[in-house]
């Protein structure tokens, strides 16, 4: 349920009605937006009437969500959210480029691959030190010493820092990762959604399951933000279909039908959704211009010897190039 405010309606009275929530049992979500300020009802609303709540002098409408996703619904915020991430922000308008090598190698991989991104215009650093690898025998990433690396990656630079937590086992050792990644495969660790969401504020990139729909995606995020983490960034990497020419199936429509159905910023991941470093570009520049809110690119400075995801990883200079073309995008004002 949602409860839409007069414009006139006074603080005392808001404050009012937001104590009447709770003593139902109601969390109430309220979004002070530009056009509306609106309460969104978290809880069971069954025994409240609605007649009751619309004949408050500060209240204009009461409805109905039907959707089962509240707190990642744009009904409930109709502004979009921005995540801020340690100064660099996304979404509203505020757009960023995340890149870094899929796992981190060495101090002197990530320090390289870092300063050359960051020269290219890279705003955050990705780099995975906990990796969810299909296979037991394949590099699984270097633990707690990879996080040490990307740390020093990001003195070296500046640079806010992306990586994936895999078991919340690990969570202390994120305390200066700037956001964390659930990864495709995690998108419904339940528990672990739950744990994140309860533990830090801190901003989440959620990336989407392989066979996911976008309703699973949006009720992944519920989980996070009704644990108590607003700060949720959406990540589009690519579904499994039957094609296999791609290593996973892009549909670029997912960015405007996210941002219909929610207010949270949406991340495209590229390098993942296509699996050749060749068509990370021109899926970038597309994703930009159809209004994407961040990208998240592969890049290493040696793929083919790279120890995880080195046929989708771009060079330093592919990126360079890619980054041109980006800019072009945004400066067009297209999205
Ligand atoms: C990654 O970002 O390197 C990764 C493993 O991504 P995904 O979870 O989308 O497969
Ligand atoms: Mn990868």
């Amino acid at each position: 349920m949602i409860i839409l405010l007069k414009k006139e309606a006074e603080e005392s009275q808001v404050q009012g009605l937001l104590s009447l929530l709770e003593s139902k049992n109601i969390t109430p979500h309220i979004s002070r937006g530009s056009m509306q300020t609106v309460i969104g009802c978290v809880g069971d609303v069954s025994h409240i009437d609605p007649g009751l709540i619309e004949a408050l002098d500060a209240v204009e409408a009461v409805q109905r969500i039907q959707e089962p996703y509240k707190a990642a619904n744009r009904k409930f915020h109709p502004d979009d959210t921005v995540v801020d991430c340690s100064g660099v922000k996304v979404g509203g308008g505020n757009f960023s480029v995340i890149a870094g090598p899929c796992s981190i190698e060495s101090e002197e991989q990530i320090c390289t691959i870092a300063k050359a991104v960051k020269a290219s215009g890279a705003t955050m650093l990705r780099g995975g030190a906990f990796k969810p690898r299909t296979s037991p025998y394949s590099f699984q990433g270097l633990g707690k010493a990879g996080l040490d690396m990307l740390l020093a990656a990001k003195k070296e630079t500046g640079l806010p820092i992306v990586t994936e937590l895999m078991d919340f086992a690990d969570i202390e050792l994120f305390n200066d990762v700037d956001v964390i990644q659930i990864g495709a495969r995690n998108m419904q660790n339940f528990n672990l959604l739950k744990e994140v969401g309860s533990y830090t504020k801190k901003p989440v990139l959620l990336k989407r399951g392989m066979s996911a729909t976008i309703q699973e995606l949006l009720m992944s995020a519920e989980y996070i933000m009704a644990s108590g983490n607003p700060n949720v960034m959406l990540c589009e990497r690519g579904i499994r279909t039957f094609e296999t020419v791609t290593r996973n199936t892009m549909d670029l429509a997912v960015v405007p039908a996210l941002h219909r159905l929610s207010h949270l910023p949406v991340v495209v991941d590229p390098s993942h959704a296509t699996g050749y470093a060749h068509l990370v570009a021109p899926v970038a520049v597309a994703a930009t211009a159809i209004g994407a809110d961040a990208l998240i690119i592969e890049v290493h400075n040696d793929p083919p010897h790279a120890r995880c995801d080195g046929v989708q990883s771009q060079t330093p200079a592919m990126f360079d190039a890619m980054m041109k073309k980006i800019r072009t995008v945004r400066n067009a004002g297209l999205s």
